[in-house]
């Protein structure tokens, strides 16, 4: 399939922006990067977990929620001063549908609105089509169950009567939800035609992709000057699927090198809105809502490769 360039709003020559998972995230580790992003003029999009856990969470349990008052104060504010804030489920650890329909209220009582944007999280039970569910290929969802121990059948998210079923709330309420994610900095490179629609994944209204990075040392690679050349010379769009908590900030001050290559980057004639924004944008240009089976089999071979490539690269920084 081949794509125009886009003429992005404003004249910019290419769109950039951020889906920040909240993963340990705290006011405290984040707010020095926000306020960064706002000061650039950069509006991006924060997940919320808006119920705190009290089961506990091994992995998770230093992150801040929408329980704690300072960080609810935070989010809103962030919200008022241009950013977007979306799902990353109810939180940290699975929830039951129950939890989940709470935590849904609870972001519509205080945002006033549904979330138009969600992302799985970690190996919560209640994910839609995750794990290699997120696959139709079946010798990389037959890898995928078998080298990362992560089976479609652990994620129930979109399995009606599972405890663990919200599909329908998602389908109703949520218009965006995150798949793939790349080593790419433009991500219509490796799928021009996001947001897509999946028939046989029909509780998500909309996917999309995004170029992963981790935590910051992935985020500062990935926006390597040459990559930002690359980005405007090719009229791309970069959302970024990362954990601003992730080494972002600390003492009040953003990462020295993130501040450096986000300045960079501003100065560069892009447009930078938030994630539900910049998919109207593109769905509003779009000439169907499908996604060409060719395009589909290409990202899913890239995917599989690209997390082959940054687990084996995590192992040598290990
Ligand atoms: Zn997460």
């Amino acid at each position: 399939m081949t794509h125009d360039r886009h003429q992005f709003p404003g004249g910019a020559r290419f769109a950039f922006t951020v889906i920040d998972d909240t993963d340990v995230a705290t006011v405290e580790n984040v707010q020095p990067v926000y306020r960064l992003l706002e000061s650039l003029g950069m509006r991006t999009t924060k997940t919320v977990w808006p119920m705190r856990c009290p089961e506990g969470s091994r992995n998770f349990w230093l992150s801040e929620t929408m329980d704690d008052t300072h960080y609810q104060d935070f989010v809103v504010d962030l919200r008022a001063r241009g950013f977007e804030i979306a799902f990353h489920g109810a939180t940290m650890e699975t929830s039951t549908r129950e939890r989940t329909a709470r935590a849904l209220e609870r972001f519509r009582s205080v945002f006033g609105a549904p979330p138009r944007v969600h992302a799985n999280h970690s190996y919560n039970r209640e994910n839609l089509y995750w794990g290699a569910g997120r696959l139709d290929d079946p010798a990389l969802r037959l890898l995928y169950g078998r080298v990362f121990g992560q089976g479609a059948q652990l994620y129930e998210g979109h399995r009606p009567g599972s405890p663990y079923w919200w599909g329908d709330l998602c389908v109703e309420q949520i218009e965006y939800v995150r798949n793939l994610t790349f080593s790419e900095i433009n991500v219509l490179r490796v799928n021009p035609s996001m947001p897509y629609r999946d028939p046989i994944r029909p509780y998500v209204r909309w996917w999309f992709s995004a170029a992963d990075a981790e935590d910051v040392d992935e985020f500062n690679v990935l926006l390597r000057p040459e990559n930002q050349r690359r980005l405007e010379a090719e009229g791309g769009v970069c959302i970024v699927a990362t954990h601003l908590g992730k080494g972002f900030g600390s003492a009040g001050k953003p990462h020295p090198e993130t501040r450096r290559l986000l300045e960079l980057l501003a100065s560069r004639n892009g447009w930078f809105p938030p994630v539900g924004e910049l998919l109207d944008w593109l769905r509003a240009r779009q000439a169907g809502d499908g996604l060409p089976a060719g395009e589909w089999r290409r990202m899913q071979w890239r995917w599989a490769r690209d997390l082959l490539a940054r687990r084996l690269a995590a192992r040598r920084r290990a």
